[in-house]
């Protein structure tokens, strides 16, 4: 099973991978993650990719679209796998479609603008695993400390109020294209974000059949 996870900064198709992840057994493939790792890392495409992301601007296709490539390669993928993050425009899901990749199911977590801000501004992600958090909806047991490996629990650089704004408008511009391009496709569902997680994970493996 080969799944998309769309929807803007914040939705919670990062929370939502790992619902999925766990209950199917197929890994979460996050391009923030991976991006944010390489930065981390000093890696070349980390380099390449650093300055966008503080912007908030999405990172070249051809990077991101080289760093997927390898990821799906790996063997772990072969069972199938959940996308969250990519594709984020048009060109990216056309490269899918050429790299033969076939996708099952698209779905999409709406959530109005106004909630998305409220939300990035909580949000606290492990600098190890990267799992998400909320310090209101979704908190840490201990405080600043993942829960699922002990890390450090940090906010992200661009989960500023600024960047906020930005990532939304690009979400709009360059991802939301995507909404229709999966639909002319008939492989998008659309699931209303809950403000609690355990509601939205209900009716995104709903929409799975998980
Ligand atoms: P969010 O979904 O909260 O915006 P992500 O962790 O998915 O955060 O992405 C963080 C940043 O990484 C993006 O703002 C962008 O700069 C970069 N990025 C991640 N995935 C992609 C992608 N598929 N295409 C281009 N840039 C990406
Ligand atoms: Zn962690």
């Amino acid at each position: 099973m080969n799944l998309i996870l769309l929807g803007a900064p914040g939705a919670g198709k990062g929370t939502q991978a790992e619902v999925i992840s766990s209950k199917l057994g197929i890994p979460q493939i996050s391009t923030g993650n991976i991006l944010r790792a390489a930065v981390k890392n000093g890696t070349e495409w980390g380099l390449k990719a650093k300055a966008f992301m503080d912007a908030g601007d999405l990172v070249p296709d051809d990077v991101v679209i080289g760093i997927l490539k390898d990821r799906i390669a790996e063997s772990d993928c072969a069972k199938g796998f959940i996308l969250d993050g990519f594709p984020r425009t048009v060109p990216q899901a056309e490269a899918l479609e050429t790299m033969g990749v076939v996708i099952d199911k698209v779905i999409e977590i709406s959530v109005p603008d106004e909630d998305i801000k409220n939300r990035l501004g909580g949000r606290r992600v492990c600098e190890s695993c990267g799992a998400s958090y909320h310090v209101e909806f979704n908190p840490t047991k201990a405080e600043g400390v993942c829960d699922k490996c002990g890390g450090k629990v940090v906010q992200r650089a661009d989960d500023a109020p600024e960047t906020v704004l930005n990532r939304l408008a690009t979400y709009h511009e360059a991802t939301a294209p995507l909404v229709d391009f999966y639909k002319g496709r008939g492989k998008l569902t659309t699931v209303i974000g809950q403000s609690e997680v355990s509601d939205t994970s209900k009716l995104v493996l709903d929409a799975v059949n998980a």
